[in-house]
């Protein structure tokens, strides 16, 4: 309570803005996710710069939320400045193809190993047309999905299995029944996938490859090839998210664990924030969904994917820099290499306190895992999570010019951080853990 009140002492002018906010937006921000910091009031920003941003009162904060990885690269990045006023001289918007679309194809084939892509305005956009793709290549309704996920707004994933008979319960208001065929496991069970899949009415298995979003969870030696495998025995289209994945290694859980799925999904920081979301595919896919296109241009077939402002120009030239300049597979060693140590950092502050946890890790990403064993699936990886000790020490950490990650994940190290950020982090989480264990 003392770090809450010293927190709103700090913050005068976001909590008038807050007031003010409520007379013209529903709960007063102007979407829910930035109403996400528990107790505290919303923080409303000036801007940022590298790898920290700075408040309406004037106070800095070294950023390890990282946008849940959408600023990843950091704040302003100069190249990036240069690529969008550069590109605001020449249109933002054309509605028709640029030729930047080929060097982002190029990269996003460098790490996932797809070679056909096409573009929307965020990863949720990105996983409604690739599961809608894969109903109408296999002809089929169902979607398995594994306990623990996000995979965006979309009707089709918005769903829970819960209680001993995995009853399927929506996770918001408004979702009636849910879609015929859908399916919820435990990850890492792939026994309970295949008996699914035996069943022959799925068309896509849509999965992250390492779960981020309660936690991090990381597949077992044979849950992936596995899952592969099962995929193509049942005709099922093996959809790898990699939403998050694809900025905590370069070329994601896919290239790391050599996974050949049918179809990939991202977005977030991939433009270095600007709204993007991607998708690929085999050339059997893209075959599928070509000829459709084709169709379209004389008669209606029924594959309804695209937006007025996806693949538009800015987001594309943006991305393209991104891909290629700034988020080479060197800069991803070296994030990996900053995050190893984090979480490192992390185990070794809590051990030393005689606290048996564990810190999440895969790459850049980290986080705490308050057991001795790291979780196999989203039941375990909930044992481990303690609201009270993730929102008091955001507070605390915000409080000395931290700030903590927001979603169940960890820390994440950005592509503006140096060593010396990550021991400004971890010196804040010793004084914490000081303050906890007195
Ligand atoms: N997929 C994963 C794995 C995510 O974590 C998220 C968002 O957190 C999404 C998709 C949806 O991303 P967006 O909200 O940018 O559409």
């Amino acid at each position: 309570q003392r770090e809450d009140a010293a927190f709103r002492e700090r913050v005068p002018a976001s909590l008038s803005l807050a007031g003010r906010a409520r007379r013209t937006m529903p709960g007063g921000v102007p979407t829910p996710w930035m109403a996400g910091f528990y107790r505290t009031p919303v923080l409303w920003v000036s801007h940022g710069r590298g790898p920290s941003f700075t408040d309406v009162d004037g106070n800095t904060y070294l950023d390890f939320n990282v946008g849940d990885v959408s600023s990843v690269l950091g704040y302003a990045h100069p190249r990036l400045t240069e690529v969008i006023g550069a590109q605001a001289a020449r249109g933002v918007q054309l509605f028709l193809p640029v030729e930047a679309a080929f060097g982002v194809c190029e990269q996003l084939r460098l790490r996932f190993g797809l070679p056909q892509w096409q573009f929307t305005l965020s990863a949720t956009t990105a996983n409604t047309e690739a599961l809608r793709i894969a109903r109408f290549a296999t002809g089929r309704q169902g979607v398995l999905l594994f306990g623990g996920k996000y995979h965006g707004q979309l009707q089709e994933t918005l769903w829970s299995a819960e209680g001993p008979a995995d009853r399927l319960v929506p996770e918001s208001t408004g979702l009636e029944a849910p879609p015929p065929g859908l399916a919820v496991v435990d990850f890492n069970d792939l026994a309970a996938a295949e008996r699914v899949l035996r069943r022959e009415r799925t068309a896509a298995v849509l999965i992250e490859g390492v779960l981020t979003n309660c936690g991090t969870v990381l597949p077992d030696a044979g849950f992936l090839p596995g899952l592969r495998e099962a995929c193509t025995r049942t005709g099922t289209l093996l959809v790898m998210d990699e939403t998050h994945t694809q900025f905590d290694l370069y070329g994601g859980a896919v290239r790391h664990y050599a996974v050949t799925p049918d179809l990939v999904t991202g977005g977030k920081g991939i433009a270095g924030g600007i709204p993007i979301g991607v998708h690929g595919m085999t050339d059997a896919v893209a075959d599928v969904v070509g000829s459709n296109i084709a169709d379209e241009l004389g008669s209606t077939v029924g594959l309804a994917l695209g937006g007025t402002l996806f693949a538009n120009a800015l987001s594309l030239a943006c991305a393209e820099v991104v891909l290629t300049e700034l988020m080479t597979p060197a800069e991803h060693e070296r994030t990996a290499r900053l995050g190893g140590l984090l979480a490192d950092g992390i185990e070794t502050a809590v051990r030393s306190r005689g606290l048996d946890w564990r810190a999440h890790r895969f790459g850049a990403r980290s986080g705490y895992c308050l057991l001795p064993e790291l979780p196999r699936n989203a039941r375990e990886a909930h044992l481990g999570t303690d609201p009270l000790f993730a929102d008091t020490r955001r507070v605390f950490f915000a409080n000395r010019g931290v700030w903590d990650a927001i979603s169940s994940s960890g820390p994440h190290v950005g592509f503006a951080h140096e060593e010396a950020d990550v021991a400004t982090y971890l010196g804040v989480l010793d004084d914490f853990l000081t303050e906890m264990c007195a």
